[in-house]
């Protein structure tokens, strides 16, 4: 069996678990938001009244007009990847010594594709409340989609990976789920981590902000200050991502999770649904914060948001300058650490262990849960489920952060000790 962080029973019960509880509650979230005014309550009523076959009754069958929108979306987005200009970026060294190159042209994937949503718009040639009125369709095709797509992505595995950085496990449901390929590409150019993670996941995050604002402003006439403070922290944060993207190709997502299940289906599924969840619920509850509340919010959330940018500028800088450069404004202290890669050979990597990487060892996820709490605030505390995005991304955080450690332990051994006993919390300085 695979190397795994948890035990292999636990690993099999959660793998098992997300499989397939992940689809259905995608429909759930949806369903709750949009038709039963997101209370847990009266959908928890439903299905004592209905059962299962409630749920069967509830699901939207993916229709036409579904997976046009889809398609259409996928394929605008492809294109842009493949044609848009940007500068040639060397990701890191992958465990076989491998470097992948990558175009970066994020920042104009995402500006083109804004102002050409909302020139559609604007001019009349396609509503993006129509988006909004086919969004369970939408979740159904994407979820049956991804997943048929994660079962090709297993398939060109086994049978045409794109370079050594693959191979299987020796496992199907693990090699499903965590995937066979670290970086597949359809021919040498088109990066398929970077398409789902990136420009379908991340896009659909802006896009479908927008779509929930303009739907809220075709019922109502006007745009609540909630709304509209929802809908800028989260094209902030997305336009952050965008302009750290080559950043981004460097992290745990690109750099060592394999294209599988967890990554690929997550970011084609589950961050269109559970990630913008917060502006779906807000469309049919718009709540007036008073100006100068709605400042406030919105300040802290883009401190937040800069906070979360600058840890991971600061770490990128470190290793880009080989640690020649300043840190809070002094020279950074460090650990040089060597390791040993698949084939064999041995390299260094330098720790940061001043500025905020002195303060825990994954501090920038505390800006990050803030960050997700702002922007669903000005929802107030009506209804939790608005919430469920900022308590699944702690969880998500936490494990991650022990899943990284324990990487890092095992990749770094003694070095790796050092810097704990240097910085000894994992998160939370002082707490965890
Ligand atoms: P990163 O991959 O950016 O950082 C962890 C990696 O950095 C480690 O694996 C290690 O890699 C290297 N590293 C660890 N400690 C140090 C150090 N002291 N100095 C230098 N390098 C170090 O983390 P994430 O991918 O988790 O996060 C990246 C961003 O994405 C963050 O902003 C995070 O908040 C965000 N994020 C958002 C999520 C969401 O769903 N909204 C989910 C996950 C992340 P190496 O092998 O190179 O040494």
């Amino acid at each position: 069996m695979a190397e795994t962080v948890h035990s292999p029973i636990v690993t099999y019960a959660s793998m098992l678990s997300l499989l397939a509880f992940c689809p259905p509650f995608v429909i759930l979230l949806w369903y709750t938001m949009v038709h039963q005014d997101g209370s847990v309550t009266q959908t928890f009523g439903f299905f004592w009244e209905n059962g299962v076959q409630g749920l069967l009754n509830i699901w939207p069958r993916p229709t036409l007009i579904a997976w046009k929108i889809i398609f259409c979306y996928g394929a605008f987005e492809a294109a842009l990847q493949l044609l848009l200009p940007g500068k040639r970026v060397e990701g890191p060294i992958s465990p076989a010594g491998n470097r992948p190159v990558y175009k970066a042209n994020g920042v104009a994937a995402y500006f083109v594709t804004l102002a050409t949503y909302l020139g559609l718009w604007w001019f009349g040639i396609f509503n993006p409340a129509i988006v909004y009125d086919h969004l369970g369709e939408i979740f159904s095709a994407l979820i049956f989609g991804s997943l048929i797509f994660c079962v090709l992505l297993y398939i060109k595995g086994h049978v045409a990976p794109s370079s050594n950085d693959s191979g299987s496990c020796g496992n199907l449901i693990i090699d499903f789920y965590w995937g066979m390929e670290l970086y597949p590409r359809i021919g040498k150019n088109f990066d398929i981590k970077v398409f789902t993670n990136c420009r379908f996941g991340m896009m659909s995050w802006a896009v479908l902000a927008v779509t929930y604002c303009i739907k809220q402003y075709e019922i109502n006439g006007k745009v609540s200050d909630s709304m509209l403070v929802n809908t800028i922290l989260m094209l902030v944060y997305v336009t952050k991502f965008f302009w750290w993207e080559a950043g981004y190709w460097n992290t745990m997502d690109i750099a060592h999770d394999r294209a599988g299940f967890y990554i690929c289906w997550g970011c084609l599924v589950w961050v269109p649904s559970v990630y913008t969840s917060p502006g779906m619920y807000l469309v049919n509850h718009p709540v007036e914060l008073g100006t100068q509340l709605a400042i406030y919010i919105l300040v802290a959330g883009i401190l937040c948001i800069y906070i979360n940018y600058d840890c991971d500028r600061q770490r990128q800088e470190f290793r880009r300058t080989n640690g020649k450069c300043l840190v809070w404004g002094r020279a950074p202290s460090k650990i040089v650490a060597s390791y040993t890669t698949t084939s064999g050979e041995t390299k260094t990597s330098l720790l940061l262990t001043s500025g905020w990487w002195g303060l825990a060892r994954h501090f920038h996820y505390v800006p990050e849960i803030l960050s997700a709490f702002f922007w669903t605030v000005p929802a107030l505390f009506d209804n939790f489920l608005a919430y469920f995005y900022v308590i699944f991304l702690t969880i998500l955080l936490f494990d991650r952060a022990k899943r990284d450690d324990d990487r890092c332990r095992s990749k770094y051994g003694k070095y790796w000790k050092l810097y704990c006993e240097k910085v000894k919390y994992r998160i939370i300085p002082g707490i965890y």
